[in-house]
């Protein structure tokens, strides 16, 4: 592609681009006072906009639905202002930490569990809170990776990207550096085989784990993208989100992860959703998500089951929810298709 096409931002280019009617207009302005509004090319051009259900709209275009706060949503969903000892850095598990080094996105999610947060490009770290917080964790030989996360962390440029990839890597004690991105979805063209390179030869062990919801994201552009990491030597694991309207169907989910496979990606985690402001419409019970995973496990190759976590609300930790196989009490343990066996 020669030119690039400009990235939606407010209600006038959404009206223009037909992806909200005049009558929601009024609404979406609203929103876009609270939470940061962004539509990226290559996610516009995923929608279809003749289908008003459609699930790649639904996790990116504004809604009135984002007006409703209830009781038990929280700015900070997961508690990461509790366990963040400097700028830019969480430290809640003992060997490794989160570092936001920015919270701009090329598309922002109408989901994020961070999105009181995300769109803030002064919130991106300046050259002395990084120095502090690479400090911190050269310090503490406890911590064995990194996790790069944000907003974007492939939205910074591929120099600045190289030099905090450096310094890093000079690290002794780290492990792993990992990366957190929507990038190869929200806007794959940023992924260049240079790119891809030097993740490869950052020097230490480079993990990326991309974040896809519907297995129409993973178009051709995701895709080439997602191969060019791959060709690199990249090991890829996929994050998603279950969000009701979205990819709360087993065919959905199923689709989804086999797509993952095919392009070398080993889904890791099925998200339940947080409890991030006005994003009520998005949820379901546990107990529904743990039906889907039990049709997962049924239906789908061992290689592409992701485990089902939730983010304990406050800061307590991530834990898997199930489903569980293993009733300790009857002493059985349950097959694939919903029948118990005894085991002793
Ligand atoms: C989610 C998270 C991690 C990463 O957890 P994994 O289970 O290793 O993927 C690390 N630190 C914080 C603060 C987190 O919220
Ligand atoms: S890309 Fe990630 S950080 Fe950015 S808005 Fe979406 S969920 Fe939030």
């Amino acid at each position: 592609m020669s030119s690039r096409r400009r990235t939606l931002r407010n209600t006038a280019d959404l009206l223009e681009s037909g992806l909200i009617r005049p009558f929601q207009a009024e609404d979406v302005a609203r929103v876009a006072q609270i939470y940061t509004v962004a539509l990226s090319t290559a996610v516009a051009d995923l929608i279809d906009r003749q289908d008003e259900a459609d699930p790649i709209a639904r996790q990116y275009v504004p809604s009135s639905a984002e007006l409703i706060d209830t009781a038990d949503e929280r700015q900070d969903p997961i508690g990461d202002a509790a366990y963040s000892p400097l700028k830019g850095l969480v430290h809640r598990y003992p060997d490794r930490v989160l570092l936001t080094p920015l919270l701009v996105c090329p598309v922002y999610c109408r989901f994020c569990f961070r999105r009181a947060r995300v769109g803030d490009a002064e919130a991106t770290m300046t050259e002395a809170e990084l120095e502090s917080a690479l400090a911190y964790v050269a310090a503490r030989p406890d911590i064995r990776e990194v996790i790069l996360t944000g907003g974007d962390p492939l939205m910074l440029s591929a120099s600045r990207l190289k030099a905090l990839l450096g310094r890093l890597a000079a690290i002794a004690h780290l492990d792993v550096i990992r990366i957190h991105s929507r990038v190869p979805v929200s806007d794959p063209e940023r992924v260049t085989a240079a790119l891809a390179q030097a993740l490869s030869r950052a020097g230490k062990a480079v993990w990326l784990a991309v974040h896809v919801n519907h297995p129409r994201e993973l178009s051709s552009l995701a895709g080439a993208a997602l191969a060019r990491l791959a060709d690199a030597g990249i090991p890829l694991l996929s994050q998603t989100v279950l969000l009701k309207g979205v990819n709360d169907r087993a065919e959905v989910l199923e689709e989804l992860m086999r797509g993952l496979i095919r392009h070398r990606v080993r889904p890791y985690y099925l998200h339940h959703p947080d409890l991030a402001p006005g994003t009520s419409h998005f949820r379901l019970s546990i107990a529904e998500g743990r039906t889907l995973m039990r049709a997962l496990r049924g239906r789908l190759s061992g290689i592409a089951q992701p485990t089902y976590v939730l983010d304990i609300p406050g800061g307590a930790g991530k834990v898997p929810v199930g489903p569980d196989y293993w009733d300790e009490e009857a002493g059985s343990v349950t097959d694939p298709a919903g029948r118990p066996h005894r085991y002793s």
